[in-house]
């Protein structure tokens, strides 16, 4: 089984991937992170984010094992990540790293922006995880300040709309529901009434498929 999640920034699809790739016994990949660790080869190198072929160089070079750097989830690497992400050759050279990841056995649970509409169009459920911009500013802030971190909210919805706006509005890949995907408002849910309805969702699924 294929499940693909999509939403925006803090909407909760990762949390809500991890928790249904467990809970299924699926492999889990937040592809995030893939563009964030092309966002930060960019900065440590101190390339210019418009030079295209390092970008792409960047992600065809990369490592896996570096995913766990806690450097990844800063929200400075999170806002070069959507540069790049913008980028169709770096796209291009990431699509068959997800798509292998997918299709390995036992099946994965993919979360990010464009698996339910590009890297995962047959995926047996997909579901498109929304909520507002100031829930998903809040519980953002909540994490950093649980690390320790010092930042503020304002700056934190600031950077989620600029996010939001840049990643729905690019031409390679933008941030949107596919046809087929159900949409999980996750507003007034907390974590464990978001996975409930998640599950509710991938069972209607299998249920239509296997009647
Ligand atoms: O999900 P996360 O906030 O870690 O993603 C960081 C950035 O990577 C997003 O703002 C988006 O621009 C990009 N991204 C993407 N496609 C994905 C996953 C993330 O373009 N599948």
């Amino acid at each position: 089984m294929i499940i693909a999640i999509d939403g925006p920034a803090a909407s909760g699809k990762g949390t809500l991937g991890k928790k249904l790739a467990a809970h299924y016994g699926l492999r889990h990949l937040d592809t995030g992170l893939i563009y964030r660790a092309v966002a930060l080869a960019m900065l440590e190198g101190g390339h210019p984010l418009t030079d295209v072929v390092r970008a792409e160089h960047a992600a065809k070079s990369l490592d896996i094992d570096s995913f766990s750097n806690p450097e990844l989830k800063s929200a400075r690497v999170g806002e070069v990540a959507s540069i790049v992400s913008a980028i169709p050759q770096v796209r291009a050279a990431l699509l068959k790293f997800q798509q292998d990841f997918a299709a390995s056995p036992p099946g994965a649970v993919l979360d990010g922006r464009d698996i339910g509409t590009v890297i995962c169009p047959d995926a047996d459920v997909k579901i498109f995880v929304v909520a507002t911009p100031e829930v998903r500013a809040t519980r953002r802030y909540l994490e950093f300040k649980a690390q320790g971190l010092p930042v503020m909210q304002a700056d934190i919805l600031a950077d989620i709309l600029k996010r939001d706006a840049r990643d729905t509005s690019r031409a390679a890949a933008p941030l949107k529901a596919a046809p087929d995907a159900h949409v999980l408002d996750t507003t007034a849910l907390d974590v464990d009434g978001a996975m409930h309805a998640a599950i509710a969702l991938v069972e209607r699924a299998r249920a239509g498929r296997n009647p």
